[in-house]
């Protein structure tokens, strides 16, 4: 590993960057790097249950949806790990199939390990711009050997990925509590437990009560489940509404006035964060089979939000207080676990701080993401792969965006596109015609 200039250094490998250094891999006029601060490539390791699938087609791969021809594709990983024809009848009679998480972490790490252009231990800690060379310059502290490096870059591109959201009530007790990020590291400790209390109710969240459920009349503990959503809600799965992940509707989102976008961005939460609708059948099935043998001790509140959360030293367990927040009628519960279903939050990385002069920054402190998925005062500079959605970026989380967005960085980088990047997927329009003639187009295209 030299010290560059590279053309790209990107930060953090996760699924977006992952699949930058796969479809740079093959540019040779690009000569990027990436960087890790984990020892190996892991996705969301601590969440990976045997049965947790996608909620994505598996053609989110790495590459497929910007050259289906490239050789890390899920398919060629199948077919060079010899399961290609097993795979091939899984899909035969299976509707609605998604991949298990754990086979696409698996070729994650197939993929990482055949790359020349990726590093892991290298915890990215300071980004500054040197004005003189006009260069980044990337200080990264190699984990294993304890030694620090500074290396250079025309471009950054930002993949450090989200942090666990901890809610402010549970805050004081952060390192007492498990959020699901971490859940498969306290899977067997949580099952010794009196009592376990789930709060929020986002895939990992149903994810985590389904495989607690399963075993709660071998282990006989209490198992609560609260979230502050009116019900369970289903991520909206529907083809036309998830027409709302694509460019088409990007580009109309940033004509939009920016109440609107702020307003709008709340709605888009179920089509993002809602559970597999198959996953909140499997539970109500579950529930109805514990029951034939008398009911199990669990209970399922939704419309209750966390407000209050003490941890008595003595016996470690935790007193909540809880919302009803349609009655608006607080109620005490205790547990002996507690574990956050919360979801993730964009925190602003600390390693950009010096950069902080260089960042377009919304009026609420976020970081602006421009249409190019660009962050940086010229527009083409720093780019970042995943900021939540919110008023000033729309970039949302699916993986089924990363070939597209990581298209568009190449093109910005290139000053040409590469891999092609189509411009109109959506079969809906979202904004109004121009004229008569543009609507009877649209409508008959
Ligand atoms: C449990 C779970 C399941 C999901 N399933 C799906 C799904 O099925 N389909 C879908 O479309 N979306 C899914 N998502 C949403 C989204 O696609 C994933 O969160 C995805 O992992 C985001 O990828 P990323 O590359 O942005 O970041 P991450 O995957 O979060 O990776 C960020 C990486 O950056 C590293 N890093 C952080 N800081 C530094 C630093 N300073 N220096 C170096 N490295 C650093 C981290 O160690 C990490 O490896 C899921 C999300 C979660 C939480």
């Amino acid at each position: 590993m030299t010290n560059g200039p590279y053309d790209v250094i990107g930060v953090g490998i996760g699924p977006f960057n992952l699949g930058l250094a796969c479809l740079t891999q093959p540019i040779r006029d690009l000569d990027c790097l990436f960087l890790e601060s984990r020892d190996q490539f892991n996705w969301h390791d601590g969440t990976l249950l045997e049965t947790a699938t996608l909620q994505t087609p598996f053609l989110c791969d790495l590459v497929t949806l910007a050259d289906p021809t490239n050789e890390f594709s899920f398919l060629n990983y199948l077919k060079q790990t010899g399961r290609i024809y097993a795979f091939y009848a899984v899909l035969l009679d299976t509707d609605n199939f998604f991949v298990l998480r754990n086979e696409f972490n698996r070729y994650y790490r197939w993929a990482a390990g055949r790359l020349d252009n990726v590093v892991f231990n290298r915890d990215v800690e300071e980004i500054d711009y040197d004005e003189a060379s006009g260069l980044y310059r990337v200080t990264c502290l190699n984990t294993k050997m304890d030694q620090r490096k500074t290396l250079l870059a025309r471009r950054v591109v930002l993949g450090s990925g989200m942090v666990p959201n901890v809610p402010e009530a549970c805050e004081p007790y952060r390192d007492g509590v498990v959020h699901t990020a971490d859940y498969m590291r306290h899977r067997e400790a949580l099952r010794s437990k009196a009592s376990i209390t789930i709060v929020g109710s986002g895939q990992s969240a149903a994810e985590v009560y389904y495989d607690l459920l399963g075993d709660i009349d071998r282990h006989g503990y209490r198992l609560n489940w609260l979230t502050r959503s009116s019900r369970l809600v289903p991520r909206e799965l529907t083809k036309l509404t998830l027409q709302m992940t694509t460019p088409d509707y990007a580009d109309y989102f940033y004509a939009l006035p920016r109440p609107k976008r702020a307003a709008l961005v709340e709605e888009m939460k179920a089509i993002f964060q809602g559970i597999n609708p198959c996953l909140i059948n499997d539970i109500y099935d579950l529930r109805y089979r514990k029951r034939l043998n008398g009911d199990v001790d669990t209970m399922l509140m939704s419309n209750t939000e966390i407000i209050g959360c003490t941890r008595d030293e003595a016996t470690g367990r935790f007193q909540m207080t809880f919302l009803q927040t349609e009655e608006e009628k607080p109620f005490a519960l205790e547990s002996e676990a507690l574990i956050l279903g919360t979801g993730y939050r964009f925190k602003v990385p600390g390693y950009l701080a010096p950069l902080a002069d260089r960042i377009n920054w919304s009026d609420n402190g976020r970081i602006a993401v421009a249409r190019n998925g660009s962050i940086d005062r010229n527009g083409g500079e720093i780019f970042i792969q995943n900021a939540e959605i919110h008023a000033d970026g729309y970039l949302p989380p699916d993986l089924g965006q990363s070939c597209y967005r990581n298209s568009v960085i190449i093109r910005e980088v290139l000053g040409k596109p590469y891999y092609p990047i189509e411009q109109s997927t959506a079969f809906q329009r979202f904004s109004a015609p121009e004229s008569s003639t543009d609507a009877a187009f649209s409508a008959g295209a």
